[in-house]
């Protein structure tokens, strides 16, 4: 483990001993910057937990999506999570490969479907009967057999925020516990699917084992079910939602959790079968950081405003699930420390990063917001017309820009005006 990717000398905040002060003045703020060690020792924690063991990892693309990151993890050898074509052209082009790759998501299109049959990729997570047919009938007019895996609902509470808990009967995701032996009879029958495997996905920002446990467990229920069916199971995947300390949570460590969830399976007599993990936030949340300067220090009688140039389209988690981000002074001032509620330029009283902290900065200052490296960038948008922020990577002290500040320009580039 090399020391910690975010470190203070002499006061001021570094990435891997870069000063992120000089990355702010290099490339412009709001800036999302990556620690290469960091990515790497959390997908390393994964990977020395599975070793000796039949296990893969698939990392969850939609939890950070740029391309110099996840060139970082195929580098590594890792497989990959994807719900889009979209981010399977991302895959491809950061050098991971297709057939190391499934495909989860309860929307795919016919058109979607062929893409990813047409590059080979691993796996279908499939999460209904219509899709089924659906990916049955791509397949037939493709001439080929698709691997499928049923997404299950273990209907297991997850103990998080109810917008990113999956696994329970409400919500939209997998087929019903209780009638999956059924759709894996039904998915065996069909002539061009291949079933291989069985998945779920609890929710995410999970912070204990135990809700993990009840899924496999009923997951290897269910396996034995349909084993007994005549249908083989090749892999068990747990999908992905382990926790990360945003504040003060403390989610087990990665490699404890991976070894609960194998020791599990092994003492339910199904050690010979492969495991999949599909982890997102806990390899990328806690690698990246967003800098953001104080335009405005806007005292007021109930609350001190400090306005920040970063705002809800740059970073959406506080905005949309009353998220937590610690946030420190990059440099550290003389000034007293007051309470701020931490807001950005954008015209939505919802438009706040943090509220009530204590922060001694002055107009003009940085502020680090921390474990913004997932569901960061990749969710920002270009509401008020504001460009997305750069993305820089650090790796032991060279910074490169792995992704550019886009332009106004762009921002309206596929627009057009009617000729009269
Ligand atoms: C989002 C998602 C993941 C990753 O979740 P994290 O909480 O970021 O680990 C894994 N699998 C599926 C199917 C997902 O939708």
């Amino acid at each position: 483990m090399t020391q910690s990717a975010f470190s203070r000398a002499d006061g001021a905040l570094q990435v891997e001993g870069v000063s992120a002060a000089s990355l702010a003045d290099q490339f412009g703020t709001p800036l999302y910057v990556y620690s290469r060690s960091a990515l790497t020792d959390a997908y390393k924690a994964y990977a020395d937990a599975c070793s000796g063991r039949r296990a893969t990892i698939h990392v969850a693309v939609k939890a950070n999506s740029n391309l110099a990151v996840l060139n970082v993890f195929a580098r590594l050898g890792a497989g990959f999570d994807i719900v889009s074509s979209g981010e399977l052209a991302r895959v491809l082009a950061a050098g991971g490969k297709a057939e190391n790759t499934v495909f989860s998501g309860v929307g795919k299109t016919a058109a979607e479907m062929r893409e990813a049959l047409d590059a080979g990729v691993k796996c279908f997570n499939v999460e209904s009967i219509p899709e089924l047919h659906a990916l049955n009938e791509v397949a037939r007019a493709a001439g080929k057999q698709a691997p499928v895996s049923l997404r299950v609902n273990p209907d297991v509470d997850a103990k998080t925020h109810p917008y990113i808990s999956t696994g329970l009967k409400s919500n939209k995701f997998g087929v019903a516990f209780a009638d999956a032996r059924a759709t894996y009879a039904q998915a065996a029958a069909m002539s061009n699917l291949d079933v291989i495997g069985i998945d779920c996905h609890i929710g995410s920002q999970i912070t204990e084992v135990s809700p993990y446990l009840d899924a496999v467990d009923k997951l290897l229920d269910l396996v034995e079910q349909i084993e007994a069916d005549g249908t083989n199971i090749h892999h068990v995947d747990v999908g992905g939602g382990l926790g990360i300390t945003y504040d003060d949570e403390t989610p087990p460590a990665i490699g404890e959790f991976v070894r609960a969830v194998l020791a599990h399976i092994d003492e339910r007599g199904h050690g010979h079968r492969e495991v999949y993990f599909e982890p997102g936030r806990s390899l990328v949340g806690n690698a990246g950081v967003l800098l953001t300067r104080v335009e405005y220090l806007k005292p007021g009688e109930e609350k001190n405003f400090a306005i920040v140039d970063a705002g809800m389209n740059d970073l959406a988690r506080p905005a949309m699930y009353q998220a937590f981000h610690r946030m420190e002074a990059v440099e550290k001032r003389a000034t007293k420390a007051q309470l701020y509620d931490v807001v950005g330029p954008v015209c939505e009283s919802g438009d706040w990063l943090g509220k009530d902290r204590e922060l001694a900065i002055e107009q003009g200052d940085l502020i680090a917001i921390f474990s913004a490296g997932a569901y960061g960038f990749v969710m920002s948008s270009n509401y008020n017309t504001r460009p997305r922020a750069a993305e820089v990577m650090v790796d032991r002290e060279r910074a490169r820009r792995v992704r550019e500040r886009e332009e106004v320009k762009q921002l309206f580039a596929g627009e057009s005006i009617f000729p009269d």
